[in-house]
């Protein structure tokens, strides 16, 4: 065992501060990874406040790590020392249910789930595990990805591992790109993305967003259009035109103003998860247009790489705020206002 310095809550109602942590020594398959920048994700403060079921505390939340691999296993055959590295959500599953042969690890019914790269085993077995507020993780290679954007880039990239891939698997599962009209609700750390993607794909992209402020630089963003969606007029004008809507809002809300929105046969896929249910949408919304309403988790490890690489050849990152590590209280309390342009990233030297 080693130790690292790390930033986490000890409980759902105490503020994050420094604390000391235990990282295994890197087994053959492992590598051992300084982390240079880390994300703020919405999911981590859902975490920290105890606002799902089975937090276990203290929590170090974390899972858009980027890093410079430090050690490397006896076995490992894909990074060497020194090489730049992301880190999502996740860092092992059963490997042999057939969701993980698919390459679809976030899915695995083995008997623990996907392990997260903070808060452990999706059924809360075993040692809970510290994400990427820390200055180091050890991370078996399989569940490591390679960063192929440039050295000023690195802190952008980061977000990408949750919020660029969380929105990039049901852009592709869903089909959206050319000659398809889309629809991004909420403009934060995943909407933007969801945006920025959605665009590079090839589609039409709408934004919806509760914040006025965000019209312009939504455009900037890459929608060719932005509804202000407490506007009943506005949105009324897109009655029946989507193919697909992904609803990225954090908080619960009235999922029907978006269903009718949708075309026959058009989907609305959720990726926000709130601490509270949404209302339980209208029926008739969904029989009168054969309209589905799914869901989607993060994504695998095969398409989290395709999207890196996608991101990397296209000269996609996020649009970040960089903060240090002890300023996490005042970046949670500013995204609970949504007053975020678009993702806090923490410069981990300041650890
Ligand atoms: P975020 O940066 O806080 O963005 C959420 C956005 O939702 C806000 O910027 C705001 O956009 C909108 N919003 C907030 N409150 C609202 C309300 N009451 N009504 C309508 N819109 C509201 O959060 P994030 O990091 O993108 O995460 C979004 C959600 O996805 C969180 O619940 C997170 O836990 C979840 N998540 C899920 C997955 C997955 O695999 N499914 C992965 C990562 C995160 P506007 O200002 O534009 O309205
Ligand atoms: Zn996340
Ligand atoms: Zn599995």
């Amino acid at each position: 065992m080693q130790t690292t310095k790390a930033f986490g809550a000890q409980s759902a109602t105490t503020p994050l501060a420094p604390l000391t942590i235990e990282r295994r020594e890197p087994g053959p398959n492992d590598v051992a990874i300084q982390v240079l920048y880390c994300g703020v994700c919405h999911s981590d403060l859902h975490t920290v406040r105890g606002e799902w079921e089975g937090i276990r505390f203290p929590s170090v939340p974390g899972h858009e790590i980027v890093g410079r691999i430090s050690a490397v296993g006896k076995d490992v055959s894909r990074f060497k020392l020194g090489d730049i590295v992301g880190v999502g959500c996740m860092v092992d599953s059963c490997r042999t249910c057939p969701s993980c042969r698919d390459g679809l690890q976030q899915y695995c019914e083995g008997p623990h789930g996907f392990q997260g790269t903070y808060n452990g085993w999706l059924d809360g077995s075993g040692e809970n595990t510290y994400g990427g507020y820390s200055a180091s993780v050890v991370v078996d290679e399989y569940f490591v990805l390679k960063i192929r954007h440039g050295e000023a880039d690195l802190a952008a990239a980061a977000p990408l591992l949750c919020a660029g891939i969380t929105t990039w698997s049901p852009l592709r599962h869903w089909n959206t790109g050319p000659g398809k009209k889309v629809g991004v609700v909420g403009v934060g750390g995943l909407g933007h993305m969801g945006i920025k993607l959605a665009h590079a794909l090839g589609a039409h992209v709408v934004a919806f967003t509760t914040s006025p402020s965000k019209v312009e630089e939504a455009r900037k963003l890459g929608a060719d259009e932005v509804v202000v969606s407490r506007d009943a007029g506005a949105m009324a004008q897109h009655a029946r035109s989507f193919d697909f809507i992904l609803n990225t809002v954090a908080a619960s809300h009235d999922l029907d103003a978006f269903m009718a929105l949708l075309k026959r046969d058009g989907a609305m896929t959720l990726v926000g998860i709130p601490a509270t249910p949404h209302p339980s949408p209208n029926v008739g919304n969904l029989i009168m247009g054969r309209r589905s309403l799914a869901g989607s988790l993060i994504g695998g490890i095969p398409e989290t790489q395709e999207m890196l690489d996608f991101c990397a050849e296209h000269g996609i990152t996020a649009d970040v705020e960089m903060i240090d590590m002890h300023d996490i209280e005042n970046a949670y309390a500013r995204m609970l206002k949504s007053d975020v342009k678009y993702r806090f990233v923490i410069d981990m030297a300041t650890i």
